[in-house]
């Protein structure tokens, strides 16, 4: 099967998304592109029942290769992060706390250090209806030089070098939101980080780990 590793990748993603309460239902998305090809998931299938079969491989402009059904709404977002980014892979969840931070703020408080993981402030992108060429264009807009964006009363979505790096951008994400949310619903004025500690908590992150 044409990335089947990749594909097989994607339904373990897409039932961890679930199980995490990223996404509920069938919302939500994932992408990883090798090459000038990109495995997404397919529009609506129950995630419990998706196979590595139901992922399709498609080209960088949508044209399907290998795809026995229809691709997720939002293909025109995943496939406007890899014509305008070096990402491997593409995370889109509906999680709750990025959801709701997606409806007050423009851009996510610097509450916390996780968001120098992002590379960049993580905006909020104007909202427009979900699956149309306008939502990728303001998703773009937003992300700039960042690996994570908020789509306005909609949701998030992370990139990566892999799906793993992606994947664990989402979770970090969803965290960052949920504290954000915490502070600003207690109407006080929070004290925030500035740009230089982001800039070397970056630095920090860049050495974090054990060593190889
Ligand atoms: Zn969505």
């Amino acid at each position: 099967m044409l990335l089947g590793e990749e594909r097989a990748q994607i339904v373990a993603a897409c039932r961890r998304l679930v199980a995490d309460r990223l996404v509920v239902g069938t919302a939500g998305n994932v992408s990883v592109r090798v090459g000038d090809l990109v495995a997404v998931t397919p529009s609506g299938v129950d995630y419990a029942t998706l196979t590595a079969e139901q992922v399709g491989v498609h080209r960088l402009d949508g044209t399907a290769v290998d795809a026995p059904l229809a691709p997720t709404s939002e293909a025109p977002m995943h496939l406007a992060c890899y014509a305008t980014t070096g990402a491997g892979a593409v995370v889109h969840t509906h999680s709750v706390a990025a959801t709701a931070l997606s409806c007050l703020v423009d851009e996510v408080p610097a509450v916390h250090y996780y968001l120098s993981m992002f590379g960049g402030r993580v905006r909020v992108a104007k909202y427009a209806t979900y699956g149309t060429p306008q939502l990728a264009e303001n998703m773009l807009a937003a992300l700039g030089d960042a690996t994570a964006v908020l789509l306005g009363n909609h949701g998030a979505v992370t990139l990566g070098d892999d799906l793993a790096a992606a994947y664990d951008r989402a979770t970090y994400l969803e965290y960052v939101c949920d504290v954000a949310l915490r502070v600003l619903g207690t109407g006080r004025t929070p004290r925030l980080l500035d740009d230089a500690e982001l800039a070397t908590v970056t630095a920090r992150l860049a050495g974090y780990g054990q060593p190889r």
